[in-house]
């Protein structure tokens, strides 16, 4: 705990003394729209185990996955830890809130999940949204959804909210928070978006055992390729890291043992704001990462990245409306019985904005040439365009 809350080895018997004395806190555990993946890392808690978090450290009186009651009985188990522990427990939320429609997209025991985490969230010590759905909405909020759904950040008022997002969060970054919380008699300082900075105020490509190979110019350009099997850098591959605080490298998952880099797949951001519209396409590679020094922290730069990766977005989405549009035209063509060069030459000025296009989004990618420019990728890194054709994938 002491490592994962960086603080010196020294803290270690405080930390053991804080948890020995203090009694346990009393948790009200809510699932929105959530697919249970941060129950699912609760669960996996090693360092302490799930049995020590849940018989020594905390006393779990709702948690509609894990509780043996159902129904009204569970429902009666939160209102009295409500009334018996007024302002004194922790409400976990775990997943989105929608609120379109007067919240009908999720409704427990015939009330709407917007009601009950508002009436239990206000009453809470604080309350510490888990995942990325609890953040920001996550993939409920990603562009199409229609439930209207946001963060718990965005809904409660006047009592501390701790967020720890991710796809899952971290059991390692819950327990802490609680401990230093029990241990300091304070909750652990925070960014402007209210996450700990001692999980997220690091950059994961400052962090990650990879970083020697982008230092030298040693990319992953295919999967499964050498310099995939010798473990060098996927940034060429997508990996987000150059534009993602957290501590997954060095906390890690499974019981420390490794995380998604490790293992051979790039970052995908899932820490940061609105990720799945923000960081997708999640095998294209980002732009060049600025030179921004290693103590940087997520508010002096989040703000520039995500300005930066939505660019590319808005260019990418642009091109390739264009390239749809043509290729439409090409089959229109070939449907009637005229050649594709004659229905591109015929387009005019349309024809002319999608090379435009195209060449907008090269540069825009060309950007991010590697520090020795390397070759490109030899594999089509966005599968969304796989109706692209080559010549968009060369201008990568
Ligand atoms: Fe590691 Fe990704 Fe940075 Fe490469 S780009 S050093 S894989 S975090």
């Amino acid at each position: 705990m002491a490592a994962t809350l960086a603080l010196p080895k020294g803290y270690g018997p405080r930390i053991a003394e804080a948890l020995e004395r203090s009694p346990r806190i009393p948790v009200i555990w809510l699932e929105g729209q959530d697919c249970a993946g941060n129950t699912e890392a609760f669960l996996r808690a090693s360092h302490p185990t799930v049995a020590e978090l849940l018989l020594e450290i905390l006393s779990v009186d709702y948690h509609e996955t894990l509780m043996a009651a159902a129904g009204a009985d569970a429902e009666r188990a939160r209102i009295e830890t409500m009334d018996r522990f007024p302002n004194g427990y922790v409400a976990v939320v775990e997943g989105a809130i929608p609120i379109a429609d007067g919240g009908i997209y999720c409704v427990i025991g015939g009330r709407s999940f917007r009601e009950i985490a508002t009436e239990v969230c206000s009453g809470a010590l604080a309350v510490i949204a888990v995942g990325s759905c609890a953040f920001d909405g996550g993939l409920p909020a990603a562009a199409g959804g229609p439930t209207g759904a946001v963060g718990i950040g965005q809904l409660v008022r006047g009592v501390p909210v701790i967020n720890l997002p991710g796809c899952p969060m971290n059991v390692q970054n819950l327990t802490a928070t609680i401990v230093h919380y029990l241990t300091f008699g304070t909750w652990p300082a925070v960014d402007s978006r209210g996450r700990p900075l001692f999980a997220y105020g690091q950059l994961i490509h400052d962090q990650c055992e990879r970083r020697a190979h982008f230092e030298h110019g040693e990319f992953v350009l295919a999967w499964g390729d050498e310099g995939h099997r010798k473990g060098w850098c996927l940034y060429k591959l997508g990996c987000k890291g150059p534009a993602t605080f957290a501590n997954c490298p060095t906390v890690r998952f499974n019981d420390r043992t490794s995380w998604p880099v490790k293992v051979g797949h790039g970052c995908i951001g899932c820490t940061m704001p609105a990720f799945w519209d923000q960081m997708s396409p999640f095998y294209r590679r980002l732009p060049a990462p600025p030179p921004f020094p290693s103590d940087v922290t997520v508010d002096e730069v989040g703000t520039a990245l995500v300005g930066l990766v939505g660019g590319l977005a808005a260019v990418h989405a642009v091109g390739s409306i264009i390239r749809k549009r043509r290729a439409g035209r090409v089959v229109a063509a070939a449907t009637e019985g005229r050649t594709p060069e004659s229905a591109s030459e015929a387009t005019g000025p349309e024809g002319a904005e999608g090379v435009a296009g195209g060449e907008a989004e090269g540069r825009a990618a060309g950007i991010a040439g590697s520090p020795k420019g390397e070759p490109e990728p030899t594999m089509d890194t966005d599968p969304d365009e796989s109706g692209g054709g080559g010549k968009a994938g060369g201008a990568r």
